[in-house]
């Protein structure tokens, strides 16, 4: 099996309307600052690219994913590290479950305030456990927090 994929671009499509033939690395631009690659076809409404394989349709993403790393386990998906949905670096991706995944979603809209009140919480006594129950993160996130790895002001 040749590495590369059927792909749909849009100057392609618009010229021949039918699929054409692109090697895998001709399906990215690298980004150099952010080390991103950015997928150059056309992508869904949902701001992810899509190709077609075994008849089925798959995320670019995870085509990459899985060459580049492995198979992502069943009932896991994949989250953009670089929130940066074109992306297609493997390095950038990371197979949480989707539970992990929603907490992180959620986690964005952590503020300074809560931040600040999760750390105080902490140095009065509460456990990280019962902190990402109460603020619905993951115990790493908060561990991250506390340990002002994310969020670093002071
Ligand atoms: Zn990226």
């Amino acid at each position: 099996m040749p590495t590369g994929i059927y792909i749909r671009t849009e100057k392609y499509r618009k010229e021949v309307g039918e699929k054409q033939w692109k090697k895998d690395d001709e399906l990215y631009k690298v980004d150099t600052k952010s080390g991103c690659w950015n997928f150059t076809g056309s992508l869904l409404k949902s701001g992810y690219g899509q190709i077609q394989r075994n008849k089925k349709s798959i995320y670019i993403h995870r085509y990459f994913y899985e060459k580049y790393k492995k198979v992502v386990p069943q009932g896991y998906e994949l989250d953009h590290l670089c929130k940066n949905k074109k992306c297609v670096n493997p390095l950038h991706l990371e197979a949480v479950t989707h539970y992990e995944n929603c907490l992180r979603g959620s986690a964005t809209k952590l503020t300074e305030e809560i931040v600040q009140n999760m750390r105080n919480l902490y140095k009065s006594g509460w456990k990280k456990i019962v902190l990402a129950r109460l603020f619905k993160i993951s115990r790493a996130h908060v561990g991250r927090i506390i340990e002002g790895k994310s969020w670093s002001f002071s």
